[in-house]
């Protein structure tokens, strides 16, 4: 038994690379048919991932997330979902600049 342990990796929607999963943020359509931001990436339901990046959350169109989530998303769901995953994204982006100055 090899001791290498695998990171789990995922496809962007946006970008098309490959990503360590923990380093994306994942969209899911919910068991009961809503579409929302999975930021815990534990809720149940079909998933895809994004990087956590504004060029990659505007490639996210009605065409490619209806295709992942196997679903048909209308054009405010898609936006909504887009705007969710800006402001995500923002956060993060700002955790990654200031986060680490700050070592008491
Ligand atoms: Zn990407």
């Amino acid at each position: 038994m090899a001791g290498k342990k695998k990171r789990p990796v995922r496809l962007c929607l946006g970008c098309r690379n490959r990503r360590e999963k923990k380093a994306m943020v994942r969209i899911i359509r919910t068991p009961a048919g809503m579409f929302e931001v999975d930021t815990t990436g534990k809720k149940s339901g079909r998933g895809t991932y994004v990087c956590p990046e504004t060029a990659c959350v505007r490639k996210i169109n009605r065409k490619n997330l209806s295709l992942a989530l196997k679903d048909n998303l209308g054009e405010a769901e898609v936006k909504k979902i887009q705007e969710e995953l800006l402001r995500v994204t923002n956060f993060q982006q700002e955790e990654v600049r200031y986060g680490k100055s700050s070592n008491i």
